[in-house]
């Protein structure tokens, strides 16, 4: 029996790539990667030649049945992301069901992803939380924030630079003016930068500054 192994990569700084990954990165027989041209450039900075295939949104739903029966032989594949780690808000659910349905076993490496250092790094609660992820950006939308209103949880949610504003103006509708947030930009790179405080005074902040980079919001639960 073969086996599925997910690896994380930096979200940044290359130096977060654990001496685990980078083994299993060489020892794999197929690599399959969100983005063959961006795990590219990583395993080519890592010396490491090894056959990649893409696994993505578009194509996942129709692999992921084939990669599991192509994993009942012997060989080991290895899936990365862009950055982070597979499977939070990235492709790798689908594959991982398909393996595990076909008794086919799976190995997460543990290792870098966003949402772990914006959330410590916020001050706030993280002995309960919840990981949000991207919201919906239409439909739904409003219906997800109310029901996200009264959670007594530590929020964690993924935004685009784009519409951090816009964000951060619905939750301040939704949450209220006071309530404790922080915002991680650019988390393990030079412009790293943290805002802490109430989510008037974060929006403020950014309404007064460029909006630049990726972005980690996280709100207090209700108290
Ligand atoms: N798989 C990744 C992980 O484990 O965190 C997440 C991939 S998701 C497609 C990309 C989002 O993650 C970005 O829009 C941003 O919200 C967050 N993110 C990724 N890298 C980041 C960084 N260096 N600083 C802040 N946020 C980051």
């Amino acid at each position: 029996m073969g086996k599925l192994i997910i690896v994380p990569t930096p979200i940044g700084n290359l130096e977060d790539i654990t001496l685990r990954a980078i083994r299993v990165l060489k020892e794999a027989d197929l690599v399959l990667a969100e983005d063959t041209r961006v795990s590219g450039k990583l395993l080519a900075h890592l010396e490491i030649r090894v056959p990649m295939k893409a696994f993505h949104q578009h194509n996942e739903h129709h692999l992921a049945q084939q990669l599991a029966l192509e994993l009942q032989g012997e060989k080991t594949f290895a899936l990365v992301s862009d950055a982070g780690t597979p499977g939070i808000s990235d492709p790798a659910y689908l594959l991982v069901k398909a393996c595990l349905e076909s008794g086919v076993p799976v190995e997460c490496l543990p290792g870098p992803t966003a949402f772990v250092p914006a959330l410590v790094k916020s001050g706030l609660p993280c002995s309960s939380f919840c990981f949000e992820g991207f919201l919906p950006q239409k439909k739904g939308r409003a219906s997800k924030l109310l029901s996200l209103k009264e959670g007594e949880r530590t929020m964690v949610f993924y935004e685009s630079p784009f519409r951090v504003l816009k964000t951060l103006e619905q939750f301040v509708a939704t949450f209220g003016e006071e309530r404790k947030a922080s915002v991680s930009r650019e988390l393990t790179k030079i412009f790293e930068e943290t805002i802490n405080g109430s989510l008037a005074e974060i929006l403020e902040y950014y309404t007064s500054h460029t909006i630049k980079g990726e972005f980690v919001i996280v709100v207090a639960g209700k108290n």
